[in-house]
């Protein structure tokens, strides 16, 4: 067994992994490279499931049986306030399952949460020992501060059933502050600033030396990028409403697509300051015309739209401030977390309300991670690493590997859409080529030219490509996609990474179109999206050109084949990327690969984020452990028998600030059963509640008058037992065809 133990960012919308020795922190690539997987899993009609990016490409064709943002609504009971607004917003279908729990039903059956997360794990599981060439077992993850019980038991149950051992279930912001080592030359007090794609949270921390104290969080699980890119594609929606008199927001699939575009336009917003999309094939008009959506947005209209919405997140910091009972300038460093706070006016924003610049030196999308693996290197009790971190790197694929990832790809991507969605208005078309098989090169192809690495923003291209192959009948649309069957297949995002010169991404290329009204005039001609660097890096009238052939299909230049396989494509560096977003990379990011000072490990201190109360007589509360007491934490409380003859005590308990119990958060209850009988009043029983390191509670009994331990049990809110996880564990290997 390997004795790494994996830092895990279990994100609402990307995961990350990362692994740290005594000197380093590195956060593991896939094998293409990519160091955010996207937290969403695709229930493939005959690919099996699929996880992180061919899932996220998945949900613009399949929304019903793609699972995505599972991390607002993990432990979270069916009847709540949440699950009830996720389910008028998201496309998959959330069931009630036994005990109250939310289950997501899609065509392999029902999945609890914690399973659907364990999906993510596992990839996540993959791809680190992938990365270190080693089984993986054990893992801290990290969960928002503002995480009650059952969310917490529920991500480490999704870990155990991912088969992982979880050490430590870690605060994010914490973890953040670790990597950024605050407060180790001198004591400091400093607010993360966590803006992702679903939601936000603020904490305070107070860091001296080795102890983190989390000394208040607030937060929103239903603010973040998510919401800014709904705003982008209203307004999307609008100018289309206006032009062509049809409103997108009426077909959930199209609006899909404008969802997808309003992301990546925000996200070019980030590095420009105007930004042009074209959504192709929106709708159809008269005769069967196909209409486009024309858009262009300036970073002064988003940012226009999206200022109230940002304005929320400052709400949640001064709930915070007012319970650390601090102002905002007695912060002295403030850290920015989340893809969202590339965002410029996010960050102006946070300087103004906090009254100094942000720390944004460690890329917002890895830091977590990071953290997580540093309090994961302190928790694994490895001396030193077995092997230099510094030689680890993205696990070359081989040959073999190469050929099923393309085959699995290819499972994947059947019925893939054959054009970009959006992309910057074309550019001038291409004379048509004609329809000419190129000569194949007999001897090794010459190298490819080496990527330049971008000196301005890279734009998304849009390059004509040649179908070598006669347009062949498409696959009919499957069942449970949206859309009408006549219409042409969605279409995928540009915010696709740049194109790297590996046949198994140009499979991402699709058939022509057959079956829509306004696609027969140039079946042969296709598009695809590539890296504006690369684009530069062709010459003048050089087209890429899509030979299919035994089934596997290959990208020539020029009539000239390169390789297949990565090994061979060394030189051929893409430029350096792994956000999910398509942007420019931000200017502050940094290496993934963290210099760790040399230091005592840290010791870490935390707060629970809830009070936890018992429910007493007439439906009140009395306080147990209290908001932001820091924890390990530990109370004991004296139950007695309220009846002659009773044999056992149910006591129920929640996590709230309100009064009364009925307002606050149930987490279950704790049954001490097996008591002896007696008269009323007589059997009393201490009760201890103790709130681990992980902000999980555990509960002790003992008898006050024999002094003996008292059999007791918590039976939280849809928590699971170990004799389910097993069962989830094996039933998710049996679906993802694993043998172990
Ligand atoms: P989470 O913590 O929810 O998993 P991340 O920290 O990975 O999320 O952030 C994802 C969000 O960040 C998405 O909404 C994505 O669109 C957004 N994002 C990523 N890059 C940028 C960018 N350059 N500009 C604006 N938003 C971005
Ligand atoms: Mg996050």
């Amino acid at each position: 067994m390997s004795d790494w133990v994996l830092g895990i960012d279990l994100g609402t919308t990307n995961s990350v992994v990362a692994v740290a020795d005594g000197g380093q922190v590195r956060v593991l690539a896939d094998a293409e490279g990519k160091r955010l997987l996207p937290s969403v899993v695709s229930f493939h009609p005959t690919a099996g499931v699929l996880v992180g990016e061919l899932a996220r490409e998945r949900r613009l064709m399949d929304a019903r049986n793609t699972v995505y943002s599972v991390k607002r609504l993990i432990g979270r009971p069916f009847a709540s306030p949440e699950v009830e607004r996720a389910r008028g917003r998201f496309a998959f279908d959330l069931t009630e399952g036994r005990d109250g729990v939310v289950m997501a039903k899609v065509r392999k059956g029902l999945f609890t949460l914690p399973e659907i997360s364990a999906f993510v794990l596992r990839e996540v599981r993959n791809i680190a020992e992938a990365a270190l060439g080693e089984p993986c077992t054990r893992a801290v993850i990290t969960v928002p501060a503002s995480f009650d019980e059952l969310q917490r038991s529920a991500t480490k149950a999704a870990g155990r059933i991912a088969g992982l051992e979880v050490l430590r279930i870690l605060n994010e912001p914490t973890a953040a502050a670790l990597a950024y080592g605050c407060g180790t030359s001198r004591p400091e007090r400093v607010a993360v600033y966590d803006l992702g794609g679903g939601t936000f949270d603020l904490s305070v921390l107070e860091i001296d030396g080795d102890v983190v104290e989390v000394v208040s969080t607030a937060g929103d699980s239903f603010l973040g990028g998510d919401d800014i890119d709904v705003s982008v594609a209203e307004a999307m929606a609008d100018v289309f409403l206006r032009a062509h008199r049809w409103d997108a927001r009426e077909d959930m699939q199209a609006f899909e697509r404008l969802r997808a575009a309003g992301e990546w336009v925000k996200c070019q917003l980030s590095t420009l300051e105007t930004v042009d999309a074209t959504v192709s094939e929106l709708t159809y008009g008269d005769g069967g015309r196909a209409l486009d959506l024309v858009f262009r947005m300036t970073r002064p209209e988003l940012e226009a739209r999206i200022r109230s919405l940002l304005a929320r997140s400052f709400d949640v910091c001064a709930e915070a401030m007012r319970e650390a009972a601090i102002e905002p300038g007695d912060v002295d460093s403030v850290v920015l977390v989340g893809g969202s706070t590339r965002i410029p006016l996010a960050r102006r924003m946070v300087r103004d309300f906090f009254g100094k610049e942000p720390r944004a030196e460690i890329d917002p999308d890895l830091v977590v991670a990071q953290g997580a693996a540093i309090q994961a290197h302190a928790l694994s009790g490895r001396q030193s690493a077995p092997k230099s971190l510094a030689k680890i790197g993205a696990p070359k694929r081989r040959k073999d590997s190469t050929r099923q990832f393309k085959l699995h790809r290819a499972a994947a991507l059947e019925g893939r859409p054959e054009q970009v969605a959006f992309a910057p208005a074309r550019p001038a078309p291409l004379a048509r080529s004609p329809k000419v098989r190129p000569p194949r090169a007999s001897t090794a192809p010459p190298a490819l030219p080496n990527l330049p690495a971008p000196s301005t923003p890279p734009l998304s291209f849009l390059v004509p490509l040649v179908l070598d192959r006669p347009p062949s009948s498409r696959p009919p649309p499957e069942e449970g996609a949206w859309g009408p069957s006549s219409a042409p297949p969605p279409m995928a995002p540009a915010s696709e990474p740049p194109l790297e010169l590996d046949a198994s991404d140009v499979l991402e290329v699709g058939e022509p179109s057959t079956g829509a009204p306004g696609a027969q005039a140039e079946p042969e001609r296709d598009s695809v999206v590539i890296d504006a660097a690369y684009a530069a890096s062709l010459e003048p009238g050089r087209l890429l050109r899509y030979v299919a052939e035994d089934s596997e299909p290959s990208i020539v230049i020029d009539g000239i084949e390169p390789p297949s396989g990565s090994e061979e494509l060394d030189g051929l560096e893409p430029p350096p990327s792994g956000s999910s977003a398509p942007a420019a990379p931000a200017p502050e990011r940094a290496q993934p690969v963290l210099a760790l000072a040399a230091k005592q490990l840290p010791l870490l201190m935390d707060v629970t984020p809830r009070t936890l109360a018992i429910e007493t007589a007439g439906g009140y509360c009395r306080a147990i452990v209290r908001r932001n007491a820091p924890i390990p934490a530990e109370q004991t409380r004296r139950f007695t028998t309220a009846q002659d003859g009773q044999r056992a005590v149910h006591v129920r308990i929640c996590q709230g600030e309100g009064p009364r119990f009925a307002e606050n958060q149930l987490l279950g209850e704790v049954v001490l059963d097996g008591l002896p009988s007696r008269s009323r009043g007589e059997v009393s029983i201490d009760v201890a509640f103790l709130v681990d390191a992980d902000g999980t509670l555990d509960v002790r009994a003992v008898d006050v008058a024999t002094g003996r331990a008292q059999a007791i049990r918590i039976r939280l809110q849809g928590g699971l037992s170990d004799a389910e996880i097993a069962q989830m564990a094996a039933r998710q290997r049996e679906v993802l065809g694993e043998g172990v």
